[in-house]
């Protein structure tokens, strides 16, 4: 797909460059120009009053499916450690909604080695069915070998709706793997229903900066494969089902992959992953400055939380960028959250909106913030936090004295 300004039509008017998302056009000598950083969404060539902007696309002539002998729904499970991703649970509980309403078995997937002896708990989330492919050197995550074995098994399965975590290894093999079987793949969605007359996935993600959301179908191809990003969907109940085990035994030699693990680096730096704290005080501009962040860390500690915050204070450096909240950050959903001067850009609240409890302290009253907030504190946050971490002592005082 290409891109380009007709000059003799262009009149420089400045229409195309008021619709661009993402502040791609300019206005030089009276003509528009369109910079590298374009993303080819096409919003601009609508806007042209002159018809001056074209959008040239290719024909892609793909061959016509047999959709109808793709049944299933797969969730493929990521591991660290020997420790399955929290995601994958999320996306068992989305995934049983959906098996339900089309009918059909939903299967965990799972790639690895010393998986034996977890495989009767793992089987107790809702799912019909764990495929495992044992391989000894699947203990870590070999890329190539992810998407040639999961190509593989796609290809022989076929099932019609893949869900996989929107992490960095998600975000890896799941468009590869994508690409090898011609499917359509869905990135970063945050809404998954059935479109139960024609079978369609119906994928729900945010598009331009967040502010439109859009609805993604693939109507002739299969499998459908989505990407959710962790925080989005809640945790799949335990059930007393237990899951039927189909153990495949791949026998891969190190010589199989392009590359060779040879130290995997821990992240201890990192407490606990922002998507699976339980509680979160994040700071915003409002704190002012790196000096006063300390203010976010204390109540944080004095709660056993983590720290989070907004772009701003990961762009100012005040904050470490693992811990950004929002859409182009971590997606986290914990029992409590607490904003400080954070204004409640739409950006920052798709990251947090999924909270059991959102508090917000803003000195501004009519602060965006304050829409989603289940209690909100007007007032200045270097008054209000002190307060709450003198309070939250004394109560913590109270407690242990009447041994609670
Ligand atoms: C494509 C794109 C992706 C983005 N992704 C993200 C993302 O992932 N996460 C994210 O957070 N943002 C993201 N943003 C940026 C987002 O649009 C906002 O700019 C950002 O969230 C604003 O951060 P803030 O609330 O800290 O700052 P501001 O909007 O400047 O708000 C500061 C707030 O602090 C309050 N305040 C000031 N002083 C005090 C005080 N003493 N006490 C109490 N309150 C006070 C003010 O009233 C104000 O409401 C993205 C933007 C784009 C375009």
């Amino acid at each position: 797909m290409s891109i380009r300004i007709d000059e003799e039509l262009c009149t420089g008017c400045g229409a195309c460059q008021a619709s661009c998302p993402y502040g791609c056009i300019e206005i030089i000598d009276d003509k528009a120009r369109i910079t590298d950083e374009c993303t080819l969404c096409g919003a601009c060539v609508e806007e042209c009053p002159v018809e001056a902007i074209i959008l040239e696309r290719e024909e892609i002539k793909a061959e016509k499916m047999d959709i109808s002998q793709y049944k299933g729904v797969w969730v493929i499970a990521e591991h660290y450690n020997n420790k399955i991703h929290n995601v994958a649970f999320q996306l068992l509980g989305k995934g049983r909604e959906l098996a339900d309403v089309l009918k059909v078995n939903l299967s965990l997937v799972l790639l690895g080695d010393d998986f034996d002896d977890k495989l009767e708990e793992l089987g107790q989330y809702g799912e019909d069915e764990i495929i495992y492919v044992k391989s000894k050197i699947l203990k870590d995550y070999y890329s190539d070998l992810y998407v040639k074995t999961l190509t593989e098994l796609i290809q022989e399965n076929k099932p019609e709706i893949i869900l996989i975590g929107a992490t960095p290894t998600g975000r890896d093999f799941a468009p590869r793997v994508a690409k090898r079987l011609n499917a359509g793949l869905t990135a970063d969605c945050t809404g998954l229903t059935i479109d139960l007359e024609t079978r369609n996935l119906l994928q729900t993600r945010p598009t331009f900066g967040g502010n439109i959301m859009a609805t993604i179908r693939t109507p002739s191809s299969r499998p459908q494969m989505s990407t959710v990003r962790p925080g989005i969907f809640k945790i799949a109940p335990k059930t007393n089902k237990k899951a039927k085990i189909r153990k495949i035994n791949y026998d891969y030699k190190q010589k199989d992959s392009v590359t060779k693990i040879v130290k995997v680096i821990s992240r201890e730096k990192i407490k606990i992953n922002l998507e699976e704290a339980e509680i979160i005080v994040s700071g915003g501009r409002g704190v002012k400055s790196k000096e006063n962040w300390h203010i976010i860390e204390e109540l944080a500690e004095i709660l056993n939380a983590e720290v989070g915050g907004s772009r701003v204070t990961v762009e100012l450096n005040w904050v470490d960028h693992d811990r950004q909240v929002g859409q182009t950050g971590k997606t986290v959903s914990p029992k409590l959250y607490i904003a400080c001067g954070i204004s409640g850009a739409i950006q920052h609240i798709v990251g947090m909106q999924g909270a059991d409890i959102i508090i917000a302290i803003n000195k501004d009253e009519n602060a965006p913030i304050f829409k989603v907030a289940h209690y909100g504190i007007v007032g200045d946050l270097n008054k209000v936090i002190p307060a709450l971490i003198e309070e939250i002592k004394k109560t913590k005082k109270d407690l242990k004295k009447n041994n609670l």
